[in-house]
């Protein structure tokens, strides 16, 4: 095991595979502190240590897509369906704006329709123009043609997520359905689309999958480098019962690993890109009530509290025991503020908090 003291990380330029394999394999606990406390340094320095807020709106829980992890996927049939009304989103809107957030996220299953994607693209316009273009939107609604993609960046979405789940190809088929729906390349080409569109492109895996060994992990911050991406969101994998991935469960890492596993690649990731936006996932807070704030303190900078009607929200599983599903929005932002408070991290209220490390459409 490769000891972290203070003064033995290394610059982020010159991290390879080996010294990644090296951070991620800390378990000794002042290694691991030592470590976050490094990250959170960097991230200071090169950004500041402002948390920026995203009120998640989870606009729609329908998908055409069966990922194996996946407790909303259109197979489970226990799911009960909904997408957002105009005056529901309007009301999350108002609340994010109201509450100083900076930015919203709208999130959902992937839909490829053409109602779907005008459906969003009035949202755009109308969310843009209601709040005085004061507010900054993230768009989170999987694969789409170029078209769509453009045709949502010109209605005043600036920042786009699409996950990898994992940047290996084979383990990338082990979680997925094997057939041109579920494609790793088309997922690859979706991300090089959004970029040359000049969204501010962000990414992210899931930490403790079945049949993922920490040399993926290594490869996944590689991965993050190599594509040049400006925002990045990693949780720990989170199994559902309702999903085929669970016939693995036997063999997952315990949580507080997964747990510790996640706060290591943030605070590695940190230190190799120091200039990117990086969440702190809500996946975190399953584990821990304060695995947010936990994050934030090994590098993280992008908080998303959910704003999304809790009438709905227990519907929007992707994992289970999603926390905060009966809290509504008021009562998410009264225990983030006060948690964030508490662990003496301050928020840029009113502030997009755009990724410094976006240059423009340059893949
Ligand atoms: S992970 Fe996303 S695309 Fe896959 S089934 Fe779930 S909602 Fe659909």
């Amino acid at each position: 095991m490769v000891r972290a003291k203070k003064n033995e990380l290394k610059v982020a330029e010159k991290f390879d595979k080996k010294a990644l394999v090296a951070l991620l394999s800390l378990d000794k606990e002042e290694d691991m502190a030592t470590l976050f406390a490094r990250a959170y340094a960097a991230k200071t320095q090169c950004i500041g240590n402002s948390v920026y807020l995203r009120g998640l709106i989870e606009f729609s829980n329908i998908c055409t897509k069966n990922c194996y992890y996946c407790g909303i996927r259109c197979a489970n049939k226990n799911v009960i369906r909904y997408e957002l009304t105009d005056k529901e989103v309007t009301k999350a809107v108002d609340f994010a704006w109201k509450n100083r957030y900076g930015s919203v996220v709208l999130q959902s299953g992937e839909q490829q329709s053409a109602r779907f994607a005008q459906r969003i693209t009035t949202l755009l316009r109308s969310i843009k123009q209601h709040t005085h273009n004061e507010l900054g939107i993230t768009l989170s609604c999987g694969e789409q043609s170029v078209e769509t993609y453009k045709e949502w960046f010109e209605a005043g979405a600036h920042r786009y997520l699409l996950r990898i789940e994992t940047s290996g190809k084979d383990l990338y088929r082990k979680i997925h359905p094997d057939d041109l729906l579920h494609s790793f390349e088309k997922r690859m080409e979706a991300i090089c689309n959004l970029q040359k569109i000049g969204y501010q492109t962000g990414t992210g895996v899931m930490i403790g999958l079945p049949f993922q060994t920490v040399d993926d992990l290594a490869d996944d911050l590689l991965f993050f480098k190599k594509i040049n991406v400006d925002m990045v969101g990693m949780g720990p994998y989170l199994e559902h019962h309702e999903t085929p991935l669970y016939a693995h469960c036997q063999s997952l890492l315990p949580l507080s690993v997964r747990f510790e596993l996640t706060l290591k690649m943030i605070a590695a990731l940190r230190l190799l890109m120091p200039d990117i936006n990086i969440a702190a996932t809500t996946a975190l807070q399953v584990i821990d009530p304060m695995g947010r704030e936990k994050a934030v303190q090994a590098g993280a900078n992008i908080i998303m509290p959910n704003m999304t009607t809790v009438e709905v929200r227990s519907q929007y599983q992707i994992y289970e025991n999603k926390p905060g599903i009966y809290d509504d929005a008021e009562i998410s932002k009264s225990k983030l503020e006060a948690n964030l408070q508490q662990a003496g991290i301050e928020i840029g209220y009113n502030k997009w908090g755009d990724s410094k490390h976006f240059k423009g459409n340059s893949p």
